[in-house]
């Protein structure tokens, strides 16, 4: 059955069941949040810091079409080819026609070096360059893992963080028909050989943007590994996608911007390549590009602006609120079953697609513990936006058992005692169940969905 008609928690509960990977998915989100903590703790006054985050973002919201065409104006003086996209096919089209062009120039196949972009992966573009003929290369080494397995991402920063060493010497053996050993050192050299090749091969180089500067029609790319770079360099060609509401509108913005995107994501304090690019090489420069188009890329976006919902195009895609989900650590990002994954994916999918069904029903993949709202440095109000959501999309005949209990619990924690009471209750409750193994292994009736995982903890006396 295709995998986008099967039901979340069927998807759910089969990633519940692969301990590989929830191991690996624990290891790596476990390590990036303990990252985060102890670098935000770096900055004199992180708080200060992230709400003028969010102030610089919302600004940039409310104020998006001045702002894009501001920055369209600058960069177009600048050189750089602008194209709006309204949709993922307006955008697919403009760079198969990009393509064409380089074939019809006479370089056919046509080879493309691709640096990170989920915004690429939302429309799907790999699939369509290569339907079309064209050879395309992944330099995000994550990014070719995931490539050479044939999936999507499954973490907005570390797209394999489901796979081992073991997993990736096996894809790796196989592109390369000889043994590659599972050991870091041997895969890197061999990543590094390989992907050397294609950036010196490449026609055209592909590359997201994390944000776009308005003050002088300037894109920003942050990586850790130099193919950003490559990619913006080395080709005659460069296409960068990006989000329409990607903007901002000074260096001094961008500046707050980039104190907190590395932070949040990996623990950096800055990432390890900062690429501005302002427009194609000029006459006295010896590299870049003789082209550089941005595709600004709607799809979606302008109808969730000024809506109850727009927070939502707040964020910077730092993958923080997925590394202290209890939902994406246990089940990773394949579950989800959409490009964007974890709290922040649960909230934009449904917005972005309110057709799709598969979106729609991940409201439903929160506890609502309010984690990821905590975490995010622009301040998205996460879990409240999935609420809203939930509300949106409740519908009004959710069964009486359903509306009865969630009306006793509203009274019974709407008053000191009987919510006292309750505790004591649930206590007594844990306490016995916790002392009987087999209770503690499987609880009974709906209870034992939490305990086929889990096992009941010991209650403090
Ligand atoms: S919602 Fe916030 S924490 Fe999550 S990816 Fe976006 S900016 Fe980061």
């Amino acid at each position: 059955m295709n995998d986008v008609a099967v039901r979340f928690v069927t998807r759910a509960d089969r990633e519940l069941r692969n301990d590989r990977v929830r191991a690996a998915v624990r290891h790596t989100t476990s390590l990036l949040a303990a990252n985060r903590s102890t670098a935000l703790d770096g900055l004199a006054d992180p708080d200060a810091v992230r709400d003028s985050a969010h102030a610089i973002r919302r600004r940039a919201i409310d104020t998006l079409p001045q702002l894009l065409d501001r920055w369209a104006a600058r960069a177009t003086a600048n050189g750089i080819i602008v194209h709006r996209a309204r949709t993922a096919a307006d955008a697919v089209r403009v760079v198969l026609d990009l393509a064409d062009a380089q074939a019809t120039a006479g370089h056919s196949p046509v080879r493309i070096a691709k640096g990170k972009s989920m915004a690429s992966e939302e429309i799907d573009l790999n699939d369509a360059l290569e339907a079309a003929g064209h050879e395309v290369v992944e330099t995000d080494l994550g990014e070719f893992i995931i490539q050479l397995a044939r999936e999507k991402p499954s973490h907005l920063i570390v797209p394999a963080i489901h796979k081992s060493r073991f997993d990736v010497a096996e894809l790796f053996t196989t592109d390369a028909g000889r043994p590659i050993e599972p050991d870091v050192d041997a895969e890197a050299a061999y990543a590094r050989a390989r992907l050397r090749e294609a950036f010196l091969r490449a026609d055209i180089g592909i590359t997201g943007v994390n944000f776009a500067i308005a003050e002088t029609g300037s894109v920003c790319l942050v990586e850790n590994e130099g193919n950003g770079r490559m990619c913006t360099s080395l080709p005659r060609v460069h296409v960068a996608i990006m989000g329409m509401e990607r903007i901002v509108d000074t260096w001094a913005e961008l500046d707050v911007m980039l104190a907190l995107l590395a932070r949040s994501a990996t623990g950096q304090a800055l990432s390890v390549y900062t690429n501005i690019i302002s427009g194609p090489r000029r006459d006295d420069e010896l590299d870049g590009p003789d082209e550089v188009h941005v595709i600004v890329l709607d799809n979606g976006r302008e109808a969730i602006v000024g809506t109850e919902f727009d927070d939502a195009l707040l964020c910077i895609r730092c993958g923080a609120c997925l590394n202290v989900c209890p939902v994406y650590r246990n089940i990773g990002g394949h579950a989800y079953g959409t490009v964007y994954s974890g709290p922040i994916g649960a909230v934009l999918m449904p917005l972005l697609r309110p057709d799709d069904p598969a979106s729609r029903e991940l409201s439903e993949a929160s506890t609502l513990c309010g984690a990821c709202t905590e975490v995010c440095p622009v301040r998205i109000p996460l879990h409240d936006l999935l609420l809203r959501e939930r509300h949106r999309d409740a519908p009004g005949d959710a069964s009486r058992l359903r509306r009865v209990t969630f009306r006793l619990w509203s009274v019974a924690w709407a008053h000191p005692l009987s919510y006292r009471i309750s505790i004591h209750v649930v206590r007594a409750i844990l306490r016995l169940s916790s002392r009987v193994p087999k209770l503690a292994r499987r609880a009974p009736g709906w209870a034992g969905a939490w305990t086929r995982d889990r096992v009941v903890p010991r209650v403090r006396r």
